[in-house]
């Protein structure tokens, strides 16, 4: 498997590519491979960006050149400041750094307007009247070129009108700026498209100094030229607008050499919405507590549900580059973080929902402690005392009255069974309440078995459990998430996603309880409960006598290799 996997790895078509621009006379022979991650303030970036930002700056990373972080804010009506921090915040953690490259779109608007005059004195822009209505009537269409009545305005004259734009001498709609290319292109984005549009609106960045705003096929290929990208890397729903890219680095005077677009494919995983409008929605109709729940596909989500930057990397990683649209199944996501924290995370013992279990020949009173490897077979992890008494937590689920066929847990008569790391034991009985629960377990533990071997050693029939010591455990609530859809494809096309949602997607066991050494937990740290997942302290709620784990994944894999 592994092999099949690293050979995934080279799957990088855009690598491919730049090793012939950069080989003898390439178009970037000597050059530093430059790129850019632009993403929109407009909300918290997800596992999607995570892929880009892995293009992005992992590209740059292996030729040693460099990413810039570019904030688009080009457009003035959605974007947010409370979300820049945000942005930064993330890719940092992802483990990625743009040095003092940290750019705003709108710092441009200047050059950017300088820019569009000199394509007006070319012959190559004009201010345009047309009304909305007008514009789509004029559109043509597959056979009937575009129709622009004022493509042949007298330069001065649009020369002047877009002055005047700017002043804010117009109202919104009143006026656009278009491109002079081809009213015939097949390609409909070559058809004298509007650069700049009028829009009074104050600007998070820039505030009132502007009132009209380039669009984003004229700002993008300038804010990559201004700043000296040499790949321009997006995904494919901008294949179409190349054409117009190109023609913008063409036509322009450029302080460097020209940047250029490739496409590749989005990233879209299964059970999952992944477009910001879709996950604000269930952030501001409440169905999530926030961008952060840890069953968002937000990378802050994903932070607070336990997934590590590794496991996030090694999964954009594997999917490889492509061309091919394709869904990757969340499976993978989970599979890729199983490998990570079985390497890395603490092994602990917690018990979900516990029932009492009293050891009946054990001195009352007595208690001793095991040493326990954090990690085992890595001494270097360190290791940890686990107290043990006559009265310990285990499973509910690990004990049944009356035993099913093959059960080869706990029931009067049972086999002998294994409390993990300590001693063997069997059931000898069982208390209840007045409604018939179980409330206690009673069983005989074997002396000589002190580690959790028989001296003798028998066979042991039983199953291994995990425990915590009563004297001594903490309690906790545990949240156990599930996917947010029962819908496999529920970002598909027009589909109503919020109808799709898994009512079972979050459960809370309030009354858990944890080996005493899980007292200060940090949000950073990863642990296994062993038979049971991996958790992590929850960020936001969990704190010392109040404890919150959320179950960053279970330790069952349905993934497939
Ligand atoms: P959304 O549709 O989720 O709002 P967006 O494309 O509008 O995303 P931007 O902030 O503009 O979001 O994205 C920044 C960068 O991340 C862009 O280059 C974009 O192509 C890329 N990106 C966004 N979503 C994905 C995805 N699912 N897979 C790969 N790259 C993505
Ligand atoms: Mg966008």
């Amino acid at each position: 498997m592994a092999e099949e996997r690293s050979a995934e790895m080279s799957q990088n078509f855009i690598h491919d590519f730049i090793d012939e621009e950069l080989a003898p006379g390439g178009r970037c022979e000597g050059m530093r491979v430059h790129t850019r991650f632009p993403p929109e303030p407009n909300g918290y970036l997800h596992i999607g960006h995570a892929k880009a930002i892995f293009v992005d700056f992992g590209t740059a990373e292996k030729y040693g050149g460099l990413c810039n972080l570019r904030m688009d804010d080009t457009n003035p009506t959605k974007e947010d400041e409370e979300f820049v921090d945000a942005i930064q915040e993330d890719i940092h953690w992802l483990g990625y750094d743009w040095g003092d490259r940290f750019f705003y779109a709108s710092d441009y608007f200047e050059q950017m307007y300088d820019f569009a005059v000199e394509l007006i004195k070319k012959g190559l822009a004009y201010v345009c009247q047309l009304t909305p209505e007008e514009f789509k009537e004029y559109r043509g269409d597959v056979n009937t070129p575009a129709r622009s009545p004022w493509r042949d305005r007298p330069i001065e004259e649009s020369l002047d009108l877009f002055a005047r734009m700017r002043a804010g001498e117009f109202p919104n709609g009143a006026y656009t700026l278009r491109a002079k290319i081809d009213l015939a292109s097949g390609n409909f984005n070559m058809r004298d498209p509007v650069i700049y549009r009028i829009n009074h609106m104050r600007h998070h960045n820039t505030g009132d100094k502007w009132c009209i705003y380039p669009m984003y096929d004229f700002a993008h290929p300038i804010e990559d030229a201004l700043e000296g990208i040499t790949h321009s890397l997006c995904t494919l729903e901008f294949e179409d607008h190349r054409p117009l890219y190109d023609w913008v680095v063409d036509h322009i005077t450029l302080p460097y050499h020209k940047p250029r677009q490739i496409e590749f494919a989005r990233l879209g995983i299964n059970y999952t919405v992944m477009s910001k409008r879709k996950l604000r929605n269930l952030v501001e109709s409440g169905v999530v507590s926030g961008w952060d729940d840890p069953r968002m596909p937000t990378i802050c989500g994903l932070r607070r549900r336990g997934y590590t930057p590794a496991a996030i990397r090694a999964f954009s990683e594997r999917n490889g580059v492509s061309k091919a649209a394709s869904t990757v199944e969340y499976a993978f996501l989970e599979h890729c973080l199983r490998e990570d924290l079985n390497e890395h995370a603490q092994r602990v013992m917690a018990v979900l929902r516990p029932v009492k279990l009293v050891i009946t020949n054990y001195p009352a009173g007595q208690t001793e402690e095991f040493e326990v490897e954090n990690l085992p077979g890595k001494p270097e992890a360190g290791a940890r005392k686990v107290t043990f008494s006559r009265e310990l937590w285990v499973e509910a689920e690990d004990f049944l009255p009356e035993p099913v066929p093959k059960y080869k847990r706990l029931y009067p008569g049972g086999p002998e069974c294994r409390l993990k790391g300590a001693y063997l034991i069997r059931c000898v009985g069982y208390k209840t309440d007045d409604q018939g629960n179980v409330v206690e377990i009673a069983a005989e533990y074997d002396p000589d078995s002190r580690g959790g071997d028989p001296a003798d050693g028998r066979k042991v029939k039983g199953a291994t459990l995990h425990w915590v010591d009563a004297a001594t455990a903490l309690d906790a609530e545990v949240r156990l998430y599930d996917n947010l859809f029962s819908d496999p494809d529920p970002d598909a096309g027009d589909k109503d996603y919020l109808a799709c949602l898994n009512p079972n997607s979050l459960e809370v066991l309030s009354g858990a309880k944890v080996e005493a050494g899980l007292s200060d937990p940090q949000p950073s740290d990863r642990f296994q409960f062993m038979r049971q997942g991996y958790f992590c302290a929850d960020s936001r709620d969990s704190r010392p006598g109040h404890l919150v784990f959320n179950r960053a994944v279970s330790l069952k894999d349905s993934f497939k290799v």
